[in-house]
């Protein structure tokens, strides 16, 4: 950063909502060197518990900020102790069930229950403390103006908080802007997009207790399939338990959402008052949507902003991070001046894809669970009956990364595979090793870095990757996970980018020139020394978005 960028903007990057997303968005970019600002309505973060279930490859994000010690005792592995999912009748009779996967390409448990203000209290300490960000807490991003070579906010103190003398309406200039202002964006709506709405709109209650000592006469984890009221229970991370009815039309409307009520269809499970604290009810309406444009100009929107859908795969939040990773080395690049433009087209084609089939899948299995009509629902229960076994995590293996900054190699898209691996002098997690998290190229033979040419070794440098290999000289496979893996995808070599998505691989390692040219064409406004095909830009990035977003 030059001090030039300094003096045009407050900030790099502004980022509108301190939710998990743009928590862990400002710390990423902090990370890397830029300045942030935050803004924020309310004062503390959100209190009350929401998603409880964060993914393999979510924890790595949220590891490599440095978290993982005290993320450890926040999180419950689901499955450890040889648990199951399982989907009952209205009698509570089996009807099909799952194990948890304990295994992932991440190196941790597929998924871990957790809270998720715990989270975002360890989040909101850590960027408390960070020199590069400043919050704005207290205030409501009000209007947005893109003039093409940077963005200004109006912020004002947040209606109904009490007036603090240096709490004044300001703006505030940044090059960039990303819109983590959650499911009711007032980003979004400035900016004038049009969300895709998949008709999908129930209430549920959902109710998180605390039991006073484990609940063992309860199934870890069930989807309760009865007509008259169909309930989730799960896991909600250390200690706690989450249970989500189904609000019926019958239900009386005023008092469905009160601690009576929560209490009296806990009775069913045995919970009472005598026997678990109720921590928290809400009122929530499952809904399948996602926003039709991500980027516009100078700004983004990522997280419950972008996309909004039913909780019963747990990946709300999980999507939401996956934006801030996807985004946040892109707005690096573009920041410090080497960037192209289409990097942010490219970060809304690749997480749009993606968050889209994730959406549409969540809401299949949500009109599955709501089905109130008993014949249909009988119809359901026999077809699961005939099930085998559910693999409810086989659905992830098709979420892979699609358009964008990568290759169309069957490569690129991947997650890329953490395993423990051995070095001279200990073994430890890949990114233990390899750590900040950058652009990686990794060998399955030898350093694919000594395959470069002077122009491509130059431009790797420039981008700041690193190299890692196995065999001779290099790091050892202590599992056996990336012999296998480097198998599966038919390579030698891969890309990995600074989210840990594969940008694409080669089989012959005397073509890793071309594969590192490929990613220079694609992210770099100038790739220096490299004939570039996709024509030049501005290393100062203009963008054409309109301007004014003003309601
Ligand atoms: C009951 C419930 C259960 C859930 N269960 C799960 C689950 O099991 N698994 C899962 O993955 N997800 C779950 N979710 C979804 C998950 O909580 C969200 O996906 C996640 O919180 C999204 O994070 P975010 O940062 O994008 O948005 P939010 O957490 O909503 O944060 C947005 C922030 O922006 C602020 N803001 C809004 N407008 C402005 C403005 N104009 N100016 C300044 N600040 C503004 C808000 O105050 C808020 O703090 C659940 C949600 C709910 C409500």
């Amino acid at each position: 950063m030059t001090d030039n960028k300094i003096e045009r903007h407050d900030c790099d990057v502004l980022i509108a909502g301190a939710g998990p997303v743009g928590q862990v968005l400002a710390l990423l970019l902090a990370q890397q060197g830029l300045l942030v600002s935050v803004v924020e309505r309310w004062e503390q973060p959100y209190p009350l518990p929401r998603a409880v279930a964060i993914s393999h490859d979510v924890l790595r994000v949220v590891r490599q900020l440095g978290l993982g010690e005290e993320l450890a005792p926040l999180l419950e592995p689901w499955g450890q102790d040889g648990q199951r999912f399982t989907l009952q009748d209205a009698s509570g009779q089996t009807l099909t069930e799952s194990s948890f996967i304990l295994d992932s390409e991440s190196g941790f448990p597929n998924m871990s229950g957790f809270s998720q203000p715990d989270l975002e209290q360890l989040l909101e300490r850590r960027v408390h403390s960070d020199p590069l960000i400043v919050q704005y807490r207290g205030f409501s991003l009000e209007a947005l103006s893109d003039d093409g070579s940077g963005v200004s906010a109006t912020i004002r103190p947040h209606t109904g908080l009490a007036p603090i003398p240096d709490r004044q309406p300001r703006v505030v200039r940044a090059a960039f802007a990303v819109g983590c202002d959650g499911a009711n964006s007032t980003v979004r709506s400035l900016l004038g997009v049009e969300v895709t709405d998949l008709g999908f709109n129930r209430d549920w209650l959902v109710v998180d207790v605390i039991p006073h000592s484990p609940p063992t006469w309860l199934p870890y984890a069930c989807q309760h399939l009865d007509p008259a009221r169909s309930t989730t229970l799960v896991p909600a991370g250390p200690g706690r338990r989450r249970w989500e009815f189904m609000i019926m039309p019958s239900d009386d409307q005023e008092r469905v959402d009160t601690e009576e009520n929560a209490w009296r269809l806990l009775k069913r499970w045995e919970i009472h008052p005598g026997n678990a604290e109720l921590v928290r009810r809400a009122r929530y309406t499952f809904r399948g949507r996602w926003a039709n444009q991500w980027r516009q100009g100078r700004v983004v929107l990522a997280g419950d902003a972008a996309h909004q859908m039913p909780p019963f795969m747990g990946q709300g939040f999980n999507s939401g991070i996956r934006d801030a990773a996807n985004l946040a080395w892109r707005l690096a690049l573009l920041v410090d001046g080497k960037g192209r433009e289409s990097l942010l087209d490219d970060y809304a084609a690749e997480r749009c894809t993606q968050v889209a089939q994730i959406v549409e899948q969540t809401v299949l299995i949500g009109q599955m669970f709501c089905m109130t009509d008993p014949e249909e629902c009988a119809q359901r229960d026999a077809g699961l009956t005939s099930l085998a076994n559910l693999n409810i995590q086989e659905a992830s293996q098709n979420w892979l990364l699609r358009g964008g900054t990568l290759q169309d190699d069957g490569i690129g898209g991947n997650l890329g595979l953490q395993a423990t691996v051995g070095t001279k002098t200990r073994t430890a997690l890949l990114d233990e090793i390899i750590a900040p998290p950058s652009f990686v190229l990794l060998g399955r033979d030898s350093d694919p870095v000594d395959r470069l040419s002077t122009p491509m070794r130059e431009a790797w440098e420039r981008l700041g990757g690193n190299s890692a290999h196995f065999g001779p000289g290099g790091l050892t496979d202590t599992e056996g996970k990336f012999a296998q893996w480097f198998e599966q995808l038919n390579a030698s070599v891969v890309l990995i980018r600074p989210d840990f998505q594969v940008f694409g691989g080669v089989l012959d390692e005397q073509t890793t020139d071309g594969l590192v040219r490929d990613l220079v064409e694609r992210v770099f406004a100038h790739s220096p020394g490299a004939p570039t095909s996709r024509g030049s830009e501005s290393s100062v990035p203009r963008f054409s978005g309109s301007a004014n977003y003003r309601p």
